[in-house]
């Protein structure tokens, strides 16, 4: 019942069938899914959409697995608000935050990928399933993973924020701590991905686990009321989010869900770990591997899969790439929380203070209509915080010491 018709390299289109393989044979590229456009244009449109299930498997058509859904049944289809109180502090029209930080059990968007992910895994016959992390995907892949009943070997780096490592640790799956940053982490990865059999869900299965950071884009044009934004802010680890979100607007324009399609899409990184956003201010097509130093650790990739193809489709859409301090990610983060109610890990940070770059400098028009991706919750990373949001007063327990700071607080 799947429309997948195979597996096709993304450099020099040579053909493979449905099997856990990420990379071309002949020349290396990386593996993507082909569909059955033709089939999944009769089998899909607006309203029956409509009529489906809140989650992400009401794209399930345009996601590549063959049975029905089995893990993550619930993830997906969260909330895009307008933010127009933030979007009178920006001076701009119409904004939009496609809020990632709620309704998913982990907390992220990682839970749109591994849901995909471990259903194909279970379709391919893995018992093991296992990843290399930034933190989300760890904490995403041993949660669905204790659920779907799978063994877990979990890969991160030991530097990783507590709060994330507790965040695995509570599922109880195998958590290999590693001495180095992400990149040390995905290499070890690769080679033990050649040697057992597991589901790697960013190694061997990629191509299927990447597809599903499309349904954030799919849900963003249905919430719309069926419309592409003209301007959407993505955060870029491998700049894997970044390409599928534009995949997913071009496969709704592909079987007639939508006619027009003029959006611009832009890369927010942190400068601490920037290869993407400085390739594409530099205007070159050469990804130069940087060692990550940022509060954004779930961003902290130097070396980026997909970061050629990232800056590919912002060139190619008219977008632009910003790159953000630390310290304007701390500032944005309460931004967020102080306008929109909105509390988001570092990784918001970066999208938002990059989208404040972006409007001053003219990159993103004042009128339209703009999204930004805020990618996961702020619980997860407290630890940016500490030290930079402290109690406003501290007392003792009288009523004459609160009518004190009362007094204090009124005279401003
Ligand atoms: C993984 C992640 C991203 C982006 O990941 P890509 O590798 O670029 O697809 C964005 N935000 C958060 C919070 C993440 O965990």
């Amino acid at each position: 019942m799947g429309y997948i018709k195979g597996l096709r390299c993304r450099e020099c289109g040579r053909e493979y069938t449905v099997e856990p393989i990420y990379v071309c044979e002949f020349c290396f590229g990386p593996l993507e899914v082909a569909y059955d456009y033709k089939s999944i244009a009769r089998a899909m449109n607006r309203k029956k959409i409509e009529k489906r299930e809140r989650s992400l498997w009401r794209y399930r058509e345009l996601l590549p697995i063959d049975g029905e859904p089995q893990v993550g049944l619930d993830s997906g289809f969260t909330p895009l608000v307008k933010a127009d109180n933030l979007a009178r502090i920006l001076g701009v029209d119409e904004l939009y935050i496609k809020d990632d930080t709620v309704v998913h059990p982990t907390l992220s968007f990682k839970d749109r990928v591994v849901s995909i992910a471990l259903t194909k895994a279970r379709e391919f016959g893995f018992d093991t399933v296992a990843c290399a992390s930034t933190g989300n995907l760890a904490h995403s892949v041993s949660a669905h993973g204790a659920k779907a009943g799978f063994e877990r070997f979990i890969f991160i780096p030991a530097s990783l924020e507590a709060s994330k490592i507790i965040a695995s640790l509570v599922y109880e799956p195998n958590l290999v701590a590693v001495d180095g940053n992400y990149d040390d982490v995905n290499r070890l990865c690769s080679e033990i991905a050649n040697k057992y059999r597991w589901a790697f869900v960013n190694i061997n299965i990629r191509p299927f686990y990447a597809e599903g950071s499309k349904t954030i884009g799919f849900e963003i044009v249905e919430q719309l009321g069926w419309k592409v934004p003209d301007n959407v802010v993505v955060p870029c680890a491998s700049g894997s989010l970044l390409t599928k979100v534009w995949k997913s607007f071009k496969e709704f324009r592909e079987i007639g869900i939508i006619r027009e399609l003029e959006t611009k899409v832009f890369a927010a990184q942190a400068t601490g770990c920037s290869p993407i956003a400085t390739a594409v201010k530099q205007g070159t097509d050469v990804i130069r591997p940087v060692k990550p130093n940022t509060i954004a650790k779930s961003l902290a990739i130097g070396n980026p899969a997909d970061g050629f193809y990232a800056s590919q489709v912002v060139k190619e859409t008219g977008g632009y790439a910003e790159d953000v301090s630390d310290q304007e990610i701390i500032d944005a983060i309460k931004l967020l929380a102080r306008t929109e109610g909105i509390f988001a890990e570092t990784a918001g940070g970066v999208t938002l203070a990059a989208t404040k770059k972006l409007i001053e400098s003219g990159k993103i028009s004042r009128e339209g209509v703009t999204v930004i991706c805020i990618t996961g919750n702020g619980l997860k990373t407290q630890e940016a915080l500490h030290g930079h949001a402290v109690p406003s007063h501290h007392i003792k327990p009288s009523l004459a010491a609160f009518e004190e700071v009362l007094q204090k607080i009124h005279k401003g």
